[in-house]
């Protein structure tokens, strides 16, 4: 008998019906030789340190860090898990054959392995890797079937994720819970779950202490087209009158003409953060729900398979995609009708070998959905969409500039434009979309203009305020985990990290609903925003590295290097260990230099006493920072101050609250969470 896994019921029900086993058991299906059987998702876990040693199970820092020498697994807590799995370990024990029909990812390899190790079945198996199901991708991943061990290096890899999350995850909470959780409070503190906390809380902080700038425009208008001045803002009003006053009463006069044409090619297919961010962009759907509808989607086989993070196809799949369009006719004629199937122009931003590892660009399968709730609808719309248009023509546009001048002051205006619309055509600008993060240039549509051409004109400034950033969305926070760049000064690693960034696509989504979750940031309308809590746990994490983007990634990157082949998992694990040991260490030798007050936040130089504050010894170098004696109604001690310029942070100094001092230098006070807040949270859990 073969006997094929696969990770969900749904899918051994596909799977059941491609190969013949159609009679229904408990816990599997059977027939024509082979027997179904299926996963819910994760059956196993690592095991808590107390299934190690009961003693384990008190939080104490005697006992830290953890680092078992060798990981054991145990079944979930489940009535209908262990069930389950008796039924599946039976089935394997007795199979002649077993094939691994998991979703084709890293964490389908680790179900499977999991599986596999606990039953402790040691047979040669084959591996299915399916990128879509239906009946055309399915006979494919059965004539491409391989040997199971062709994917130890992405088990390696999955392990690897697994035992590192488990390693950092645990040990940072326990620390810092018993440091700072005042016996009542838990920290919760994740590999990839605090940098993005991180991430979020300094954004906020940014806009916190922004300190908006008035700035002044100089503009004329001329023939009823506004020209700017094609110099700086002016900082004062005085300023900006004065180049007025230069220029009224003079002839303007037309210096230049140029027109040049730019061509925009269309979008590159999806993967699936870029998915989750467009339907967040237009519908403000969150990224949980897309990868929720796109997975549904996926399993009624209308869409590819969704958690990839690759925008390109193979070029093996010309003839399906010229198949797939006629299959879409009934549904998209109009938008299809302008393309020659039999020619379909396959550009390199669409077919890219090199590019595709494991899964290709999310596409439609050519199976049409009947009808879909209105979610669904969209996102598969978006997806099908996005494909027509890539096979579409670039959009031309004719950008003019006019150049002019009045007393050698010099003006320029801008028009753009479109002469062929090409792929925009399928996407018409709706009203009720949010533009935000899309470049909107200011443009109007411009008369004929000619060199030399003068005459009269009325000039005028304009008041202007800087503003701050602002606060991140999902979609704008799924672009800073996908890149990290913003964050991230070496130019090498920035690269490396920019299709590897935080976390994978399959879990970004769950990262953000976790922190929802845990009450460290709070989903207000689109926008996402730091609660009181979540500031807090940032400003107790003294190791930088926890909540810094740069470590994140490098280990992201190391897992993809792990399943290529090109990085040592031992070695991985090691690293692992080592920051493990190391957090726990540099959290116990912590201690304040009594010899010295600090150094400065701003220039690290040494910070010396002065009459009413302690401030920076490069003053007559123009450094500005001190630090008031006073802060609000008390008077901070010697060794507070101590504590604050070296630790950078201060618990309770009068009313509970925590003092920070922030990298430029300024105070910062943070509430702490009240005890009931927080275990009205951890009970809803
Ligand atoms: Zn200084």
């Amino acid at each position: 008998m073969i006997v094929i896994l696969t990770e969900k019921p749904s899918v051994a029900r596909d799977i059941a019906r491609h190969v013949g086993a159609g009679q229904k058991h408990e816990g599997y299906f059977e027939g024509n030789g082979y027997q179904v059987t299926w996963a819910f998702g994760h059956l196993i876990a690592l095991k808590e340190p107390e299934d190690y040693d009961p003693i384990l199970k008190k939080w104490s820092l005697h006992t830290l860090p953890l680092l078992p020498e060798k990981f054991e697994l145990k079944l979930l807590d489940d009535k209908g898990v262990k069930k389950q799995f008796g039924i599946i370990k039976k089935l394997l024990v007795y199979a002649n054959e077993i094939i691994c029909a998991t979703d084709a990812g890293r964490e389908g390899e680790l179900i499977f392995r999991y599986i596999l190790s606990m039953s402790q079945v040691k047979k040669p198996w084959k591996r299915l890797w399916l990128s879509s199901l239906t009946d055309d991708a399915m006979k494919k991943a059965f004539q491409n079937i391989k040997n199971g061990s062709e994917y130890d290096r992405l088990y390696a890899a999955a392990k690897c994720r697994n035992e590192s999350d488990w390693i950092v995850g645990l040990n940072a909470t326990r620390n810092y819970t018993v440091r700072y959780g005042k016996g009542h409070m838990l920290w919760s503190i994740g590999r990839v779950q605090t940098p993005v906390l991180a991430i979020v809380v300094n954004r906020d902080d940014e806009i916190r202490h922004f300190i908006s700038q008035p700035f002044w425009e100089l503009f004329t208008k001329y023939r009823n087209v506004n020209f700017k001045f094609k110099g700086d803002r002016f900082n004062t009003k005085d300023l900006a009158e004065g180049a007025l006053n230069q220029v009224k009463g003079f002839p303007f006069i037309i210096d230049k003409v140029s027109a040049k044409k730019e061509q925009e090619h269309p979008p590159l297919l999806f993967d699936l953060t870029e998915l989750q961010r467009e339907m967040n962009r237009k519908f403000g759907m969150t990224a949980a729900d897309t990868l929720q509808i796109a997975q549904t989607l996926y399993e009624q086989k209308f869409i590819t398979y969704p958690r990839t993070d690759c925008r390109y196809l193979t070029s093996d799949m010309k003839p399906q995609i010229a198949k797939t369009l006629v299959q879409l006719q009934p549904l998209k004629g109009k938008e299809i009708e302008p393309l020659d199937l039999s020619q379909l122009p396959f550009t390199n931003r669409i077919v890219n070998d090199k590019k595709v590892t494991d899964h290709h660009a999310i596409i439609p399968t050519g199976k049409l959905p009947q009808a879909l709730p209105l979610g669904s609808q969209r996102l598969y719309d978006a997806i099908t969409t996005r494909l027509i248009a890539a096979f579409y023509p670039p959009c031309i546009k004719e950008i003019t500039t006019i150049e002019g001048h009045a007393n050698q002051t010099p003006f320029q205006a801008k028009g753009v434009r479109i002469l062929s619309p090409g792929w925009t055509l399928l996407y018409p600008k709706k009203g009720n979309e949010t533009q935000e993060n899309e470049m909107v240039e200011e443009v109007q549509v411009l008369p004929l203009f000619e060199k030399g051409e003068t005459g009269p004109h009325d000039p005028f400034i304009t008041e202007g305020k800087t503003k701050p950033p602002a606060h991140f969305n999902e979609n704008t926070l799924l672009g800073a985990m996908e890149t990290a760049g913003k964050m991230i000064e070496d130019e090498s690693l920035k690269d490396a990290l920019k299709n590897k960034g935080i976390g994978t696509p399959a879990t970004r989504a769950s990262i953000i609903e976790t922190l929802i979750k845990r009450k460290y940031i709070e989903r207000r309308g689109k926008q996402l925003l730091a609660n009181d809590l979540g500031r807090y746990l940032v400003a107790i994490v003294q190791d930088r590295n926890l909540k810094s983007p740069e470590l994140t990634g490098e280990w992201e990157l190391k897992l993809k290097q792990i399943e290529k082949g090109e990085y040592d998992a031992c070695l991985f694990m090691n690293e692992i260990r080592q920051f493990a040991q190391q957090l726990i260490h540099e959290s116990d030798i912590f201690k304040i230099n009594s010899d010295i007050y600090g150094h400065c936040p701003q220039c690290k130089s040494l910070v010396i006493k002065g009459n009413k504050g302690y401030g920076c010894s490069k003053w007559k170098e123009g450094c500005k920072f001190v630090l008031w004696k006073q802060y609000k109604n008390i008077e901070l001690t010697e060794a507070q101050i101590q504590t604050l310029l070296q630790k950078n942070i201060l618990l309770q100094p009068m009313n509970g609250n925590i003092l920070i001092l922030s990298r430029q230098g300024t105070l910062q006070e943070i509430p702490v969470p009240s005890e009931e807040r927080n275990y009205s949270s951890r009970r809803k859990k």
